[in-house]
């Protein structure tokens, strides 16, 4: 793939007039775990210098920035300001095109939707290198298609959206331990209506009547109180040798992990950019796993198959041993408003897989149990969905598919991930 780097919005469509027989995908902060920013022989357009805040409103927090400005640029930005991204993933890494284009949920879903929702209006260069200013106004459809969209629809080249005003810059978060599935659905269900964020760790490896159990992390919205200071950041500075990840060092980390907490549980302060971003203390976490790597498993079910389903995905893994130490359970409270969104309202489970023989047949089977319970796997997470299953998943594809026939006649935008999940190769069907 060759990659151009632009330093203005100006570029793109300069990328998009010359040579147009080339395919294209645009490309963030490189976060997304497979292959939605990746096009085997063709243009990667990376975002990441075009970083600029163009306009803010101090009375309303309605912000216009560039597409590769960052998570943790826009908290260290607003944070001291009193304003906040109203939803953040758990990488401060990602960008804000990024997430516009997977449309990404946090920790506060049931409060505050996925990003999308945030979103007033995009600008976005097309395959043709026009520019055109889309929102739920001007040209729903498209902007619809480019919500959770994953580079598809063009390259976005400006954001128009909304911050939302925080008191501080620390975070009371409780930690609480549970002890079993039900009890760990139960406490994330409960906190919908009494927490503005909430997220789950499970132990992965737990059997029989600890299945499921874990740690349940709430909290409220920001306050003004001294944060401790976020320890600086460690880096691992190899790749680890593969025999380093096995069932026995995962149940080390997860003891400790769970040991750290104490069984009455804990209530402490922490930074809000470290309760958002815990992996960022930690730089190229992946190397843990090696140069052989890992598939990542998310997938969001409906409330009412959450019990049901997530008792069948943990107890597989557990059968196969092949879990991961980071294990996550969260709701999320409605649907996106992208045609493409992950979210609907549901439970979701993100675990990560070494990638040992057998991983990726062994995520299709996950990924199966997803679709057998009416729920779907994040895209932007994925590597190893089947165009089946992803058909079965999202059922606005077709519709989808039409806006990029109408957009993209030439067929331009592509990834990996789309060659693979077949998008507009099985078939248009409008
Ligand atoms: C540690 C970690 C934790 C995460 N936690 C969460 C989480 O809690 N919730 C969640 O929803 N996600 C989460 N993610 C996934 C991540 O938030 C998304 O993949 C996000 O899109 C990454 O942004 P990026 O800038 O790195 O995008 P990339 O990975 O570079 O690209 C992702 C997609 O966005 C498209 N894209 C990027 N920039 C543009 C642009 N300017 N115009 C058009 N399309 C564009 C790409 O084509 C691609 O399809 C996590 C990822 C990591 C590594």
């Amino acid at each position: 793939m060759d990659l151009y780097r632009p330093e203005r919005a100006a570029e793109l469509s300069r990328v998009l007039e010359v040579e147009t027989d080339h395919p294209v995908i645009a490309r963030g902060g490189g976060r997304a775990y497979g292959d939605a920013a990746l096009l085997d022989g063709g243009r990667g357009v990376i975002a990441r210098r075009l970083d600029r805040i163009l306009a803010f409103d101090a009375s309303t927090g309605d912000v216009v920035v560039e597409p590769g400005i960052s998570f943790a640029d826009m908290i260290e930005i607003f944070l001291p300001r009193g304003w906040m991204v109203p939803v953040s993933p758990g990488t401060g890494f990602a960008t804000i095109g990024g997430a516009v284009a997977c449309d990404v949920h946090g920790k506060n879903h049931d409060r505050r939707g996925s990003f999308g929702d945030h979103v007033a209006w995009i600008d976005l260069v097309d395959a043709a290198g026009s520019e055109r200013r889309i929102s739920p106004h001007d040209d729903p459809v498209l902007f619809a298609a480019t919500i959770g969209g994953m580079g598809l629809t063009g390259i976005i080249a400006r954001i128009g959206f909304r911050l939302v005003p925080v008191a501080g810059a620390a975070i009371e978060v409780r930690h609480q331990p549970v002890r079993d599935l039900d009890a760990h659905l139960a406490a994330l269900f409960a906190s919908r209506e009494t927490h503005a964020y909430s997220v789950g760790w499970i132990d992965a490896l737990a059997t029989g009547s600890a299945l499921g159990r874990g740690i349940v992390e709430l909290a409220q919205e920001p306050i003004d109180a001294v944060p401790p200071n976020r320890p600086r950041p460690q880096r691992v500075p190899i790749d680890a040798p593969g025999f380093i990840m096995n069932r026995h060092t995962i149940r080390l980390f997860n003891r400790f992990y769970a040991a750290r907490i104490g069984p009455g549980g804990r209530t402490r302060c922490e930074h809000v950019g470290a309760f958002l971003y815990p992996l960022d203390a930690l730089h190229d976490w992946n190397r843990i796993y090696g140069r052989r790597g890992f598939h990542q498993f998310q997938c969001v079910v409906p409330d009412s198959e959450a019990p049901r389903a997530m008792r069948q995905l943990l107890e597989t893994i557990a059968a196969a041993g092949r879990a991961s130490f980071l294990a996550v359970l969260k709701t999320l409270g409605s649907s996106g408003r992208g045609m493409m969104s992950f979210a609907m309202r549901g439970a979701t489970l993100a675990l990560d897989f070494p990638n040992a023989p057998g991983a990726i047949d062994f995520v299709r089977r996950l990924n199966r149990i997803a679709r057998d319970h009416g729920g779907r796997v994040y895209l932007a997470k994925d590597s190893t969905l089947e165009a089946d299953d992803f058909r079965a998943m999202y059922p606005e594809i077709p519709r989808f598919e039409s806006v990029l026939e109408r957009i993209d006649p030439t067929r331009r935008f592509c990834s990996g991930l789309s060659r693979r999940l077949a998008i507009r190769h099985a078939g248009v069907r409008s």
